[in-house]
């Protein structure tokens, strides 16, 4: 390239402040090719973008250099401006001197050469800059949603409203995850049911979504547009096309004392079940580690009970392989253990959120009276103890699980419905209730159904005859207290499901430390993953209550149908290419590749005979990492738009 322009933004004050920018501007003019050097204080914006374009244009410029934020944040935007104005856009580079400088360093004189340092490379690296042309990959029109809750049954309805096809698979006999066991919802109090099992029942019947429930994704291959998933089946050992879901077979079933998943442990189940109820489809699973047939060839009470011969011990897994565009991840959360808190008794009237919204829930196992597990007697006195585990680092959670102030706060208001003379007691560090009507709903709960907050962690929970003692400190009043109540009611802290990371790996989608899926950007693409093609939705990012998963949803969805409106998809030509004539087909690039990207490929003359192996990039799986690069002996990959030239000149124009 031989006339460069380079556009230096003061990003308000962010980058201003600290780096030179008129300097910076006078000492690139004077770099080898630059033609055009000037400084603005909004680069990215309509004006900014406008003198990009014009300088192109006025300067016939063959390259542009935006010394601006990180690429990640604008590096898409001035590459389209730089189209727009005739130039290929990969002939635009940023030089990131806000991260990489101006956030980094508070000293003008230290940050200004830095910047001019940074900017130079670029310049260098744009001298050797050639055109590039996206890549088009066909699209496959049919999405895989994972996990069927109220996140991935939105989400799934919405692309399905869309007009296109739908794959959910739900882990469990049943969809609509935890929302499924809640009582009723804050800030309105709607029974949990009555908004979902009409989603549930849309989502089983609508003509564009195809359920797999009691399945699991097994693997998954390929990129955007074009993924290979693979999903294991598990046998029901109840034929779907048969059953009518008459419930003869778990009226009959003589292994009774099961204790139910669904019902956190304070209900029983038999060995064939539904999980609840109005679960969808209304089919039942045979639980192979407690069936007396499947264990010891005995029993058989239900294939003999069954009207319509649905039963089947023989039925065996099933894997099933499915072509999918774009894949929607919801698999939600899981609470932590209360046995990790010793200091709370693990007592049998202690109990985690999800247990108490079964006692509180009409269709639970008590029918919503709310009586303590450990002798029925109804709870006249209850403590719910916020922050059990979040925002703790001494048990490994820094984080605060966001929502649990309010369903605390939702829990109590609903105890006292149910039992109107009871008293509630809620121990908390402080209130969090950022929502719409949310803070009205907490005060609503102190002012008039007569909640007691007390400010002060718990420092112990102990059993005195048949009352559960609750030591801790008030630090408004700075008094300890002794609180003798029936039931204790924790606030576990929300976690990843156990083992998620397994499937996340299998994505190849990033997570944070603690297992929740990582956005893309944080402020820009909160329900793009780190793989382009997947998106998130709901609580497996992190803790979120209902209208925040459903909003959630509704946009991975659109993203999903925007993705689906063209027919061929451009992507970036940023990919790796294998120098033929130096390859040898050593395989380690192959191995090495985190995308499975590179194949040996047999290299035969015009004759057909075998010349040697050498390794070939799949364009659409290559996510340009760039790892083959520094495995080659012989150097046979490099990667379009960064090559080793081009870094090396960078390093060069350092000095
Ligand atoms: P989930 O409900 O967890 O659903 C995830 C689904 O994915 C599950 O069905 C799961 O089986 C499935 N899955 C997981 N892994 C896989 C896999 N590998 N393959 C296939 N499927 C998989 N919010 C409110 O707005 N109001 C309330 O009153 C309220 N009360 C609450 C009370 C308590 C005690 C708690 C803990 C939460 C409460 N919430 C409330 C929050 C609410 O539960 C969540 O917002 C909601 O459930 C999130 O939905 P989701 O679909 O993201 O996740
Ligand atoms: Fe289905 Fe047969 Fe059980 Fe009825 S008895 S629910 S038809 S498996
Ligand atoms: Fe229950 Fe198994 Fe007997 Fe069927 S065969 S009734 S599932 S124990």
């Amino acid at each position: 390239m031989a006339r460069i322009g380079v556009f230096i933004c003061h990003c308000g004050e962010n980058i201003s402040r600290t780096v030179d920018v008129v300097k910076a501007a006078q000492e690139a003019s004077g770099f080898r090719g630059v033609v055009h050097s000037i400084d603005y204080k909004y680069m990215c914006s309509s004006p900014g973008q406008a003198l990009i374009k014009q300088a192109i244009k006025e300067k016939n410029l063959d390259g542009v250099i935006v010394a601006a934020c990180s690429p990640k944040m604008h590096e898409p935007t001035f590459r389209r401006a730089c189209s727009e104005a005739g130039l290929n856009p990969y002939l635009c580079e940023i030089a990131n001197i806000r991260e990489q400088c101006s956030w980094v360093h508070e000293d003008k004189t230290v940050a200004t050469p830095k910047a001019v340092d940074l900017m130079h490379t670029m310049v260098e690296k744009t001298r050797k800059d050639t055109d590039l042309y996206h890549i088009k990959v066909p699209i496959t029109k049919k999405a895989l949603v994972i996990g069927g809750g109220i996140a991935g049954i939105q989400a799934a309805l919405d692309i399905a409203e869309g007009g296109q096809k739908v794959i959910l698979v739900e882990k469990e006999p049943s969809i609509g995850g935890h929302m499924a066991q809640l009582s009723e919802t804050f800030p309105t109090l709607d029974c949990s049911q009555c908004i979902l099992t009409p989603k549930m029942v849309d989502t089983a019947r609508h003509k564009n979504i195809k359920l797999y429930t009691w399945s699991e994704v097994i693997d998954v291959k390929g990129y955007i547009g074009n993924f290979e998933v693979t999903i294991r089946k598990n046998s029901r050992y109840v034929r779907e096309d048969l059953c009518t879901g008459c419930g003869m077979c778990w009226l009959k079933c003589p292994q009774k004392k099961i204790p139910s998943k669904f019902e956190t442990g304070l209900g029983m189940r038999t060995a064939i079940y539904v999980p609840f109820p109005q679960a969808v489809p209304n089919i039942p699973v045979i639980d192979k580690t407690t069936c007396l047939k499947l264990l010891k060839d005995r029993c058989g009470v239900c294939e003999k009970v069954c009207p319509t011969g649905a039963i089947d011990y023989s039925m065996k897994d099933e894997i099933i392989t499915e072509k999918v565009g774009a894949i929607v991840v919801a698999t939600g959360y899981d609470l932590i253990s209360c046995g990790l808190y010793g200091e709370y008794g693990g007592y049998k009237d202690v109990l985690d959120g999800l247990q108490f919204e079964r006692l509180l829930s009409a269709s639970g196992p008590t029918a919503g009276e709310v009586k303590r597990p450990s002798d029925g007697k109804t709870v006249e006195s209850v403590a719910f103890i916020q922050c059990a585990g979040s925002r703790d680092p001494s048990k490994g959670i820094s984080y605060c699980s966001k929502i649990c102030c309010m369903y605390t706060a939702k829990q109590a208001m609903l105890y006292k419905h149910k039992v109107h003379h009871g008293q509630a007691y809620v121990f908390y560090i402080d209130i969090r209730a950022g929502g719409k009507g949310y803070e009205e709903f907490v005060l609503k709960g102190i002012e008039q159904e007569g909640t007691i907050y007390l400010r002060g962690r718990v420092a112990r929970v102990f059993r005195k005859q048949d009352k559960l003692i609750v030591r801790g400190m008030d630090t408004l009043s700075g008094k300890k207290i002794e609180l003798a109540v029936d039931l204790v009611v924790l606030a576990s802290a929300m976690v990843p499901n156990k083992d998620i990371t397994n499937l996340y790996q299998k994505l190849s989608v990033s997570y944070d430390r603690y297992g929740w899926l990582s956005e893309s950007h944080p402020k820009l693409k909160p329900v793009e993953t780190s793989n382009a093609g997947i998106f998130l939705a709901g609580a497996c990012q992190f803790p979120k209550d209902i209208p925040e998963s459903v909003a959630q949803a509704g946009g991975a969805a659109s993203k999903v149908l925007g993705l689906f409106s063209q027919d061929e998809l451009a992507k970036e030509p940023l990919v790796a290419k294998i120098n033929t004539l130096v390859c040898n087909g050593c395989n380690m690039c192959v191995q090495a590749c985190p995308y499975q990207a590179i194949e040996l490929k047999d290299l035969k003359d015009k004759q057909g005979k075998l010349i040697r192996r050498i390794a070939e990039v799949n364009p659409g799986l290559c996510a340009g990492c760039g790892v083959c690069v520094t495995v080659c002996p012989s150097h046979a990959p490099d990667l379009a738009g960064t090559t080793e030239e081009q870094l090396y000149q960078e390093i060069v124009a350092l000095g």
